[in-house]
């Protein structure tokens, strides 16, 4: 089987004079040359092994190791992640926390130091739990002010999450990278949040880019997957390496429905972070929500970074209900939309953070997802679950 060539019609990015806008980019990313009377996106190949008569050569030998599949998607991501960046690699995962460890386990050893932030995913103190298990310090400070800046001092490397999830706080990702540098520290941004529509964390500084697919960047709910965007060929060499031991690789249908999800990540990313703007701006009007949190509302202390450093600003809204019993009426009154973790889909979901136990949030928190509902029918939705939810506490 032959590796797949790039086709010259998707370049990463320009035509002319102008690069490519970003729906341009989504709806070609990693498309190989047209072949007469072939698809367009070539369908999911599925091989434990390849033909390999005589030398052990060629790209596809063993399917742990390698898959066209695979290949086209790395390609796609790679073109929306890092799109001017000579050299960058893309390796695909089986989940979001298969790339996160990718990245820590593999880079990090006895005697080094790592520094995470503190309000960052909710798998995120399992994997620190792991990293000191093998001899690595861990340090770890918020995310909002740039805190994790002051820890820096001899470290291996720095992990960044912005914005924060569920807390919704922003670092300024270019600071942070310039002040590593300076020390000899590599940067990883999770881009999860953002999706490479939002934030393109190699352009800003950071060393390896690495995200969750399975919420935002494919955003229909049905399937897992991860990725490490690398900065180097060498960087990535180690990460490969990593899944090549591990074996945490995607499967192909997974891979494939990833490839094929992402011609609509524009759409799907406007009308979500439209929506979740419209959502947060109803909220700021309603006296029960405190501790409302959305980076694109003006007034949010995240919104001056973010503004600088990212394309769009998510489809996430985070605020507080009195207690738990009302945060659970008003999840329970809402019909178009769901309640369930994970987020970045089309149709909107929601939940009490606090029913997991992981992170440090209050009772009445709830993590709101915004889908591609009209944006009239969802606030409608909100607000009268909101005013379900007041009237039985009266
Ligand atoms: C969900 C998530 C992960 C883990 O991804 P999985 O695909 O669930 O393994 C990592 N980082 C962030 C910020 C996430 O939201």
């Amino acid at each position: 089987m032959t590796d797949p060539t790039p086709s010259p019609r998707t370049p990463p990015g320009r035509t002319g004079e102008r690069p490519y806008g970003d729906g341009t980019r989504a709806v070609r990313a990693g498309l190989p040359e047209p072949v007469k009377n072939e698809p367009t996106l070539p369908g999911p190949v599925f091989a434990a092994h390849y033909h390999l008569p005589g030398e052990v050569e060629g790209p596809y030998t063993y399917g742990r190791d390698t898959n066209p599949t695979w290949t086209l998607l790395e390609r796609a991501i790679g073109e929306l992640e890092a799109p001017g960046t000579d050299g960058a690699e893309t390796i695909v995962f089986a989940s979001g926390m298969a790339a996160v460890s990718a990245v820590l386990l593999s880079h990090a050893a006895a005697g080094d130091t790592v520094v995470l932030p503190d309000d960052g995913y909710q798998a995120l103190p399992l994997v620190r739990a792991q990293l000191e298990a093998y001899g690595v310090e861990v340090r770890t400070g918020p995310t909002a002010g740039d805190a994790q800046l002051a820890l820096l001092d001899g470290a291996r490397l720095l992990w960044l999450e912005t914005p924060s999830n569920p807390g919704l706080d922003v670092c300024d990702i270019r600071r942070l990278a310039d002040a590593a540098h300076r020390g000899g520290t590599l940067v990883a941004v999770d881009n999860t949040l953002a999706t490479p529509l939002g934030q393109r964390p190699l352009e800003l500084g950071a060393d390896f880019a690495v995200a969750s697919g399975t919420k935002g960047l494919t955003g229909h709910g049905d399937l897992l997957l991860g990725y490490v965007v690398c900065r180097t060929p060498e960087l990535a060499a180690r990460i490969r390496l990593w899944r090549k031991v591990v074996g945490a690789i995607p499967g192909p249908m997974e891979a494939w429905l990833a490839h094929r999800s992402l011609a609509t990540l524009q759409l799907r990313t406007r009308q979500q972070c439209a929506n979740a703007l419209a959502v947060a701006e109803a909220l700021a009007g309603r006296t029960e929500v405190t501790g409302l949190r959305h980076p694109g509302l003006p007034t949010d202390p995240s919104h001056p970074v973010a503004t600088r450093q990212m394309g769009t600003y998510g489809s996430i809204v985070s605020f507080t209900l009195p207690d738990r019993t009302h945060a659970g009426r008003f999840l329970d009154a809402l019909r178009l939309v769901e309640d369930a973790t994970s987020f970045g889909g089309v149709r909107s979901t929601a939940e009490r953070r606090g029913r997991w136990g992981g992170d440090a949030v209050p009772e009445g928190f709830i993590r709101f997802s915004a889908g591609a509902e009209d944006t009239d029918d969802l606030v409608a939705d909100v607000l009268r679950a909101l005013d379900l939810a007041a009237d039985a506490s009266l």
